[in-house]
């Protein structure tokens, strides 16, 4: 009777977890996918290759069919590649916008109210989860839209990737400025004691990861001048890293990115034109470079639907030869990559792009697909759990038409089929 009352004051929501929670505890869920080749990201490239998986984690690999449990539902794949499920280390999720007619991309998001933004992003979620992402780390947002979203795709209320998400960035004050679109207030922090506070707010929220802006630099700006002095940037450093949590630094430019070295970020966003002791110190250290340089092809693309001014083109275009050729330096000398893809309004379900300018950029395609696996789960910390298909990592896969350490290609616009925690979230095997 007491029961049954305080049942009938549960909201509805909560109904069923406490139906299940009366029945006996439900049979696992067991499913075997099978894929003609797989490379696990651990050094191997099966033939035939047999996934185990066990609700949302991998049990094991093998190639031997006799051990598929009975009554696992078996997944045939034969026809494709598998991959680990990919990771993209710089996103803006909450950022989406669709492309209403008449209202440019950089007005939508001044002028949608944040709760607006998080149902938006929903659409952007499911496009990277179509290109085979299936853990983002969301690199700067308004009002905690990140961490509401993290928090409704971690409930199952949302669709989308696994999200690390760093609520504000910390910027200085009106840096950079833009008419209509000023970096949200409640990133803006000047000298030591601020910064202090607002990486500490960030944290109280309930932030993943910290995010720091080191210099101008963004959308149609291609300016690389530093912002923090080394002292901030060295505060924000500690306090991020006293809490447990890694710091990744935006900086368009060599002087931001060699402070932000320097200080011990975690990771480095964009930076273009550094200098080779910079360089060298990121090997020693094994900072990540995050260099971002598709992000700048799709504003050249879509320039007139987000609404900037006409005219910045060549600076763009100059920026991203820039951007390859520090790459290039940074592959050659042993520097840690990440992919990051910076996807923001609609480039969601580009997220891959990128790993196309790395190869560019001198590595080979199984390389390339380093940074979105293995490499981005050191990034996050995750590397028992994430970017390899292994025992004991999540189940999230992906099955692509080709062989992407052939052609990275195959990776970037073949995906057919993609799994996150043991549940199929896309798939077009089927014609
Ligand atoms: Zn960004």
């Amino acid at each position: 009777m007491k029961i049954l009352r305080a049942l009938m004051l549960l909201p509805l929501f909560l109904m069923p977890a406490i139906s299940l929670a009366q029945t006996p505890s439900p049979a696992k869920s067991l499913k075997a996918v099978k894929f003609g080749k797989l490379w696990d990201a651990k050094g191997k490239v099966w033939s035939n290759a047999i996934v185990l998986i066990e609700d949302d984690k991998i049990k094991s690999v093998t190639a031997n069919a006799k051990e598929i449990p009975a009554g696992a539902q078996v997944i045939d794949l034969s026809k494709y590649t598998g991959l680990p499920g990919l990771i993209d280390v710089h996103t803006h999720m909450t950022q989406y916008t669709d492309e209403t007619p008449g209202k440019p991309m950089l007005k939508q998001l001044v002028d949608n109210p944040p709760a607006v933004e998080v149902f938006l992003a929903r659409k952007g979620a499911l496009r990277t989860l179509e290109a085979g992402v299936t853990t983002v780390r969301d690199l700067g947002a308004d009002q905690y839209e990140d961490i509401a979203m993290r928090d409704l795709i971690n409930r199952g209320e949302m669709i989308g990737p696994r999200m690390f998400v760093c609520g504000y960035g910390l910027y200085i004050t009106n840096t950079p400025y833009k008419p209509g679109l000023n970096p949200p207030a409640g990133g803006i922090a000047d000298g030591v004691p601020e910064v202090l506070r607002v990486v500490r707010q960030q944290i109280a929220a309930g932030a993943d990861v910290i995010k720091l802006y080191a210099s101008t630099g963004t959308d149609d700006d291609t300016t690389q001048f530093q912002t923090y002095s080394y002292d901030e940037i060295k505060a924000a450093v500690d306090a991020a890293h006293q809490f447990g949590r890694k710091i990744a630094i935006h900086s368009y430019g060599p002087d931001g990115a060699r402070d932000a070295v320097r200080a011990g970020t975690d990771s480095l966003e964009h930076a273009t034109d550094m200098d080779d002791a910079t360089i060298q110190e990121m090997v020693r250290r094994g900072t990540f470079y995050v260099p971002t340089i598709d992000h700048n092809r799709y504003y050249l693309d879509n320039w007139q639907k987000i609404g900037y001014t006409d005219g910045f083109q060549a600076k763009t275009k100059a920026f991203i030869e820039r951007n390859l050729e520090t790459a290039r330096k940074a592959q050659k000398a042993g520097v840690k990559f990440a992919m990051g893809s910076d996807a923001i309004y609609t480039m969601f379900g580009e997220n891959t792009g990128e790993l196309g300018w790395f190869v560019k950029a001198g590595m080979t395609p199984e390389q390339a697909l380093r940074t979105a696996t293995t490499s981005a789960a050191e990034l996050l910390g995750k590397s028992n759990e994430l970017g390899a298909v292994a025992p004991g990592y999540y189940a999230d896969l992906v099955a692509v038409e080709g062989d992407p350490l052939a052609n990275i290609d195959v990776a970037i616009h073949n995906v057919r089929w993609v799994m996150k925690a043991g549940s199929v979230i896309v798939d077009r095997t089927k014609p």
